[in-house]
């Protein structure tokens, strides 16, 4: 009987030794966590995040109304509009996307021929009210213009692995 106590005592007492060394090691390891929203931590260019509609350079809207995008999306998020303009391009007249649908899967992304529709690297959009969730195409446009910068530089980075 006696056996048996000082065998569970001594596995007791190096289960606690155990413990308290990865206490110790963690102790005085680098710190991974960060104080947000003061510090950020890095972000994958694949990153994907609140979406945007691109301009190109002139200012012209990149997308040509193929509404691939609609027809990809898994959770119809999508709903667009379209007619042609009096030069004959086409282009949108109503571009929504119901972000209380989306799951973020980004293949409207991948389906847009002209990089038109993208998912940026926006991840603070928390609102109040879900109708603030209800995006249209100025709001989407707005997006664009906002990040574009690193939206470029994000689809330039991933480049060379597509
Ligand atoms: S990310 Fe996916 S779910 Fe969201 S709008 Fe694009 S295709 Fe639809
Ligand atoms: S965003 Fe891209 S895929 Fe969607 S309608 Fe416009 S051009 Fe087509």
């Amino acid at each position: 009987m006696n056996t048996i106590k000082h065998f569970i005592k001594s596995f007791l007492f190096w289960e606690l030794l155990k413990g308290l060394s990865v206490t110790g090691k963690y102790l005085f390891a680098k710190k991974i966590t960060v104080q947000y929203p003061e510090e950020k931590t890095p972000m994958s260019p694949r990153f994907r995040g609140l979406h945007a509609l691109r301009r190109y350079a002139n200012g012209e809207e990149r997308c040509i109304a193929c509404k691939l995008c609609e027809a990809i999306c898994p959770a119809l998020a999508i709903t667009i509009e379209a007619e042609p303009r009096e030069d004959g391009s086409r282009r949108t007249t109503k571009y929504d996307i119901d972000m209380t649908k989306c799951i973020y899967c980004g293949l409207c992304q991948e389906a847009c021929p002209v990089d038109a529709i993208v998912e940026g690297p926006n991840f603070e959009f928390a609102t109040e009210t879900r109708e603030e969730l209800y995006y249209n195409k100025q709001k989407l446009l707005d997006n664009g213009d906002r990040w574009e910068a690193q939206i470029a530089s994000n689809i330039e980075a991933d480049a060379p692995y597509r």
